[in-house]
């Protein structure tokens, strides 16, 4: 370890190695180091350190002028590799690359203006997402300075010049490299089998994509011969928007090696009010003998598809279309379950009777009994409880619980601490 530097000898910071006080910031929030650095320039040094910003992202937005240069090498101290950007015009896409040439993420959000040339500055780029935003031009491999880097493309509510799905589809083939990819509204028609298709033939090592539905067309399934090319199957799908039977009966028949499965039905303008139609739900997860991950956000009434979900389901979220009985079929099904989200708390529903393999649970509070919140001490192997939503007596409420567990249990608010490329299209619907 090395001997503290002479500089941080001072009154206001006691003489201990860096390392001791790296440690010690470490466990502070994002809000208490910001604090301790306005506190006097050796704790500003010390809290600056690239070890203690992991993950932290910060948004940029160029509209009151540009920021100066010790605001860009406060940035560079932290080893910052994520950024949001707003509003951002050619002179500031200059000084963002002088500035941050390292830089391996980029949001690029209301860019309307933004050059094709804008990204060429960022040799490192690895992560790309570009939301609410309409463009010029077509985002190809001309767009960034080495396209076969790129691992994460997100695309949400982007208008892009008129174009067919094939001149859409042959712009990403370019990035060969994706692993992730997200298409959220923008602005092509497409079938559903034909698109997947065409995504998973370019893109071999694709292990994540999300789509919006409310494209695709409905269109009955020429083969449910399984999807794909070389690499490994895709492991995980996302549908956001789905509206009633938007998808083929077989649809998964042509991905069974999916692990994750999330839908998320969108919100009818009416007020939520549930459709008479049936998903395929049903069939779908009869078609998934691996799935772990199942998210179903406004979906049907559980009971029209829980004696379909798989045993090997270890991660659930269920928010709305349920009631006790469902809660009781679905606990049946998996009776296994480790991670649990459920949205609205199931009144009269024991869940740690239910799923006593529980990890971590998810819920709202809203009016719950003070007894139905202290009885998930029961949960021998619960390590976190997120609470979604607010309850006058929380705090008091999560101290009695870590008493009963002895400090096991976690209880945190939901912070949504969400990565930099999530979508909030996804996020606030749950
Ligand atoms: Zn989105």
């Amino acid at each position: 370890m090395k001997p503290c530097h002479p500089s941080l000898r001072s009154p206001s910071c006691p003489a201990l190695p860096a390392e001791v006080w790296y440690h010690v910031f470490g466990f502070l929030s994002v809000e208490d180091k910001f604090s301790v650095r306005a506190s006097c320039k050796s704790f500003r040094k010390l809290v600056d350190h690239g070890s203690l910003w992991r993950d932290w992202w910060v948004v940029l937005g160029f509209l009151r002028g540009k920021y100066n240069s010790k605001f860009w090498a406060s940035l560079r101290r932290r080893k910052l590799h994520s950024v949001v950007v707003r509003r951002c015009r050619a002179k500031d896409w200059k000084q963002l690359a002088q500035s941050l040439p390292a830089l391996t993420t980029l949001v690029l959000e209301h860019t309307s203006d933004a050059r094709p040339d804008c990204l060429h500055g960022f040799p490192s780029l690895k992560r790309l997402a570009i939301r609410n935003s309409s463009t010029s031009v077509l985002l190809t491999a001309f767009t960034v300075c080495h396209p076969q880097q790129l691992t994460h493309l997100t695309l949400c509510d982007v208008t892009f010049p008129a174009i067919t799905t094939g001149v859409f589809i042959s712009a990403i083939s370019q990035f060969i490299n994706l692993t992730w990819l997200v298409c959220h509204k923008v602005g092509i028609r497409a079938m559903f089998a034909p698109m997947i298709r065409s995504i998973l033939k370019c893109l071999p090592e694709l292990k994540h994509l999300s789509l919006s539905t409310e494209s695709l067309i409905v269109y009955p399934l020429a083969s449910t011969e399984p999807l794909g090319g070389d690499g490994p199957p895709l492991s995980s799908l996302e549908l956001r928007d789905c509206a009633s039977d938007i998808l083929p009966e077989d649809a998964m028949k042509l991905m069974p090696g999916l692990k994750s499965l999330a839908l998320f039905r969108k919100l009818s303008k009416e007020g939520g009010g549930r459709t008479s139609v049936m998903w395929s739900l049903k069939t779908w997860l009869r078609a998934l003998p691996q799935l772990s991950t199942l998210v179903v956000v406004r979906g049907p009434p559980v009971f029209t598809y829980v004696a379909s979900i798989p045993a090997s389901v270890t991660r659930l979220t269920l928010v709305s279309g349920f009631n006790t009985v469902d809660v009781e079929a679905v606990a049946a099904r998996v009776p296994n379950l480790q991670h649990f989200h459920i949205d609205p708390w199931p009144h009269a529903t024991q869940i740690p009777k239910l799923f006593p393999k529980l990890k971590s649970l998810k819920v709202r509070l809203g009016r719950i009994p003070e007894k139905a919140f202290l009885d998930l001490h029961q949960l021998q192997d619960l390590e976190i409880l997120e609470v979604v939503g607010s309850h006058p007596h929380l705090s008091e409420l999560a101290a009695k619980l870590r008493t009963l567990t002895k400090d096991r249990v976690q209880v945190v608010t939901s912070h949504h601490k969400r990565d930099v490329l999530s979508c909030s299209c996804v996020c606030q619907a749950y």
